[in-house]
Formats: C-alpha cells, structure tokens, sequence
C-alpha cells in the first residue's frame, strides 16, 4: 500500500504520524511511505532520517495525499486537509468527532473511510489508542506539580520527597487509572506521601497489591476527598468516567480548606475537568490561581513532550496501522473487531453509533 504523512498543520503541534522507525517497518512489509518534507522536523526527526527508513520526500501535503492510498497522522483533520481527501483515502489518525460535526459532516462528503484512534479497543475493552497518551499526562503531572510548588512559581515552597530530617509533600491521586498509577510511578519514585483515591474497590485492591507499602488507597468518598485536599501540597484529578463529563469531586468549598501556594493538577480537564474551580488552559499560559491555589488546567499535556509523545503513540498505532496497510481497511477490521469499533465515517455515512448519536446524525 501506498501510506502518506503529512506534516500536522493543527497549532502547536509537533507529533507527527509516523516516526522513521515505524516508516522503515512498513517499507519492510512491502510498502511504500510519502512524507511531507519537515513533517518531522518538531521532534528532531529530519527529512534525512525518514529517507534512510525508505521513505520518499514530497514538497507539500497536496502531493502526499494525491501519492497515498492511507494517511497516517495525529491530530483530526483541518479544514485544508479534508479538501484533500478522496473516496479511496483511509485515514487513520485521532478525530474526536462527538464534539466536531463541521469535520464530521466533512469526512462525510470525502467518501473517505476514516479510522479513528481513540475508538479502538483491546480485549479487555480499554482504549490501547489512547493510553499512551494517558502515560504521558500521568508521569508528567507530577514533574509539573513539582515545579509549580516551588516558591518562585508561587507554589508553597515544598520539595515532594522532603529531606532527612523534614516530612515529604502530600500527594493526592483522584483516580487510579492509567493516568493516575503513571502519577503514582513517578510520585513514589520522588519520596513523596502518595495516597490515591477511587471508586472501584477492585482497583483499589490492585493498587494495593502493585504498589504494596508505597502507597495508601483509599475509598474516594466525598468526605474523604474534602479530607485529602485539606492536607495535600499536590492534588492531581485523573478520574474518568467513559463517555460522560468529568464527576466535580473538589468544590470551591473545599479548596478553601487548602493549603496556601498548593498546586492542583487536573488532567481530566480534557473531559470538563474534576475541580469545581478549573478551566482549561494551554502550555503558553499554564497557570492561574484561585484562593492562593496554583490550578494547572493543560488539556493536551502530552504536546509539551512531543518527541515522547509521538514515539509512544507510534508504539500503540504502528500494529494497527502495518495490519491495514498488509491486509487493506475492510479485510483488516473483517479480521480484527477491534480495529473495526475504530471505524467512524466510510462511504459518506456515519459507522459508529456512539458517535452518529452525540452529533445527531443517522447510523
Ligand atoms: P482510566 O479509565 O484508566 O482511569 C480512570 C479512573 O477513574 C478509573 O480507575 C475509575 O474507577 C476512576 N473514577 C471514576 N470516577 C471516579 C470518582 N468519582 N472518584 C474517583 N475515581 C473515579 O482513565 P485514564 O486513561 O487514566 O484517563 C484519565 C483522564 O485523563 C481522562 O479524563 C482522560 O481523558 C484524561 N487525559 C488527559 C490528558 C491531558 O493532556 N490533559 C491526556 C491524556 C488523558
């Protein structure tokens, strides 16, 4: 198959589809990759390093669409890009359509069959297309924390893992998901006191076992949580609950309760976010404060370590993608029903009911 990569024109972004790695194992299975020139110039990946995996160098996105039957990329398509996409494209790239009906209506009158990332599961039902993601936001909640609590950041002035003599940082986890056991990973790894709190006493049982005397679990009861906040230097929200807006399990009341020049982290802001007080931000303007609380409200934290973010997104994407470009996109979702939940728009029609129901289209 003939696979595409244009550079992601959405702003701020430097992820690109393919890493050189993943382009020199298509062209290992017998398939030939078009890259846009620079499209991986954000993450240090040079034409040069592409045309070593094999791969061709075409000037702009126009030409790499017009050369590819599949296009690999990261963000959803911008207005530009879709004008490019024809019937017989595959595109296989995130879309997040429930929220998007301008690009949903778009991707419909392409005729193009798109494949959407965070639709795909794995046997056990979770996203593997999006959990890499959720690692990246997770580990890097606490490295943010940690720099927001420093004095000059107008953060209380705390160190997470103490010195001898001098009690380590608090840390509270809402949520021990893979986001939250990321922030666990790295916050234990620091010296800090970590408790996480969720509402699946199986996964507190897990954690337990996992994390053994590193960490304390505890039930997230609402009289629990006002508890945590009370004393915790660093908060993270990392809760979900698929499909809905995020549950507000910190109130204003609570946060007045907090300790001054603290720092709370909400990753969940991507989903409404799970402190009363938070509203998103971006890396250009990260911060803002309520009540002498430090809020960290990113929405697409994994941006910020884009060279990361795109090699771990390559991990997750590259089977998938290597699956459709050997077998074709209907014989491969045929063959693999977890692929298939990933398919959300072909022949000008809506394929996922989820989807169709939140943009009120028919399926
Ligand atoms: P996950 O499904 O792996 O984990 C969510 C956990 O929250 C589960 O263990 C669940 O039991 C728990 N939970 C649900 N309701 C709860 C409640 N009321 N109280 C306590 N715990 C509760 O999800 P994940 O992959 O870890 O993702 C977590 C959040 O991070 C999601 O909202 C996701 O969209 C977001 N995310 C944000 C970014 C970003 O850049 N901001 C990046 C990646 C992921």
């Amino acid at each position: 198959m003939r696979v595409g990569v244009p550079k992601e024109i959405k702003v701020h972004e430097y992820r690109v589809g393919l890493t050189p790695a993943s382009v020199a194992e298509l062209v290992a299975a017998g398939h030939q990759v078009f890259v846009q020139t620079g499209a991986g110039d954000g993450i240090d990946c040079p034409d040069t390093a592409y045309t070593k995996a094999g791969a061709e160098i075409l000037p702009d996105a126009a030409s790499v669409f017009k050369s590819s039957d599949m296009i690999v990329k990261v963000k959803e398509p911008q207005q530009q890009e879709i004008a490019l996409l024809e019937p017989r494209h595959i595109l296989f790239t995130y879309l997040h359509l429930a929220a998007d009906k301008p690009q949903a209506e778009g991707l419909m009158k392409s005729g193009a069959t798109c494949i959407a990332y965070e639709t795909v599961t794995s046997r056990s039902g979770a996203l593997p297309l999006l959990k890499p993601m959720s690692e990246v936001a997770g580990r890097m909640s606490v490295q943010v924390g940690a720099h927001y609590l420093e004095k000059e950041q107008g953060g209380r002035g705390v160190l997470l893992g103490g010195v001898p003599g001098v009690a380590p940082a608090k840390v509270a986890i809402l949520g021990g998901g893979v986001a939250g056991v990321n922030a666990a990973q790295m916050a234990t790894g620091m010296r800090a006191d970590v408790t996480i709190y969720d509402i699946n006493n199986d996964r507190l049982a897990e954690l337990d076992m996992f994390f053994s005397s590193q960490i304390k679990t505890a039930y997230a009861s609402r009289a629990a949580i006002a508890n945590a906040v009370k004393e915790a230097e660093l908060v993270i929200g990392a809760v979900l609950v698929p499909g809905a807006a995020a549950p507000k399990l910190v109130t204003r009341d609570m946060l007045k309760t907090m300790k001054r020049g603290s720092v709370l982290v909400d990753i969940a802001i991507d989903q409404g976010g799970c402190f009363e007080t938070s509203h998103a931000t971006t890396h250009a303007d990260p911060v803002y404060e309520v009540d002498g609380i430090i809020h960290y409200c990113v929405a697409n934290m994994p941006g910020a370590v884009a060279r990361t973010s795109a090699f771990a997104l390559n991990n997750a994407t590259l089977p998938f993608a290597l699956k459709i470009a050997n077998l074709g996109a209907e014989e491969a979702m045929r063959q693999d029903p977890h692929l298939a939940e990933g398919l959300n728009v072909s022949g000008g029609k809506i394929r996922h009911e989820a989807v169709a129901e939140a943009l009120d289209l028919p399926y």
